[in-house]
């Protein structure tokens, strides 16, 4: 679904996530105090306007608050990150993600109302670590504490094998949700599914259950 996006802060993350979005067919407007930082990027976004964030007129005459999401892209002035967060959220902007350049940052923005937090290079460390040590698995997503969605490999032992067969939920106590295969997504795969090389399994299950499945040959 298409949404509506805001981003205050045209750094290298602020540009980068507005650009994808834009690029994704959103309706992105940039913000920016900085003219050169809007100059330059008012071609690969919907709406781009030179604008201090910690003012509140500004932000209400350009309709903030109809936004789906507004990301606040402000990192090292933590002070404007912090009261911009506070604004929008007085606001009633529905979300408001944003980023923090640490561990205190991060816990006064949520203070303040942040919907989410988000670590750019923290979080990034962490996926790179993990999908170093777990070579097989090509991506996942935390759902809980203890719990994920992982894409994995299929183990070489497993091919030409049926889903009932291989009885995964068993043995590993993971449920199968989709097959990836030749980047065709099949979801809720049928038992008799039969694997083949390269497919990828998209598996649901608790984190300990999903190591053992990784390391599975
Ligand atoms: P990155 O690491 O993503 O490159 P950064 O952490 O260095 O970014 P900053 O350089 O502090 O982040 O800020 C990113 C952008 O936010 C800059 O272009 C800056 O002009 C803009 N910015 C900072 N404060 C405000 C504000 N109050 N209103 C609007 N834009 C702001």
């Amino acid at each position: 679904m298409k949404g509506q996006y805001a981003v205050i802060g045209l750094g290298r993350f602020g540009s980068s996530l507005a650009t994808t979005l834009h690029q994704a067919g959103n309706e992105v407007l940039a913000i920016d105090r900085n003219e050169e930082r809007i100059e330059e990027y008012k071609d690969h976004v919907t709406y781009a306007v030179v604008a201090d964030s910690t003012d509140e007129e500004a932000l209400k005459s350009v309709g903030i608050r109809n936004f789906d999401a507004v990301i606040v892209a402000i990192g090292d002035d933590i002070q404007a990150s912090i009261l911009t967060v506070l604004i929008l959220k007085e606001l009633e902007v529905k979300k408001v993600v944003a980023k923090a350049i640490n561990k205190r940052h991060g816990q006064v923005l949520y203070k303040v109302g942040a919907d989410w937090v988000v670590f750019p290079e923290r979080d990034m460390g962490e996926r790179v670590a993990t999908q170093l040590m777990s070579p097989n698995v090509l991506d996942y997503i935390e759902l809980a504490k203890d719990y994920s969605i992982k894409e994995v490999k299929v183990p070489p032992s497993m091919i030409e094998k049926n889903l009932r067969e291989l009885n995964l939920r068993a043995r590993f106590n993971i449920t199968v949700i989709a097959i990836i295969s030749d980047g065709k997504v099949s979801i809720s795969p049928s038992p008799d599914r039969i694997i083949k090389e390269g497919d990828i399994l998209v598996v649901i299950g608790e984190n300990k259950d999903l190591d053992r499945f990784e390391k599975f040959n």
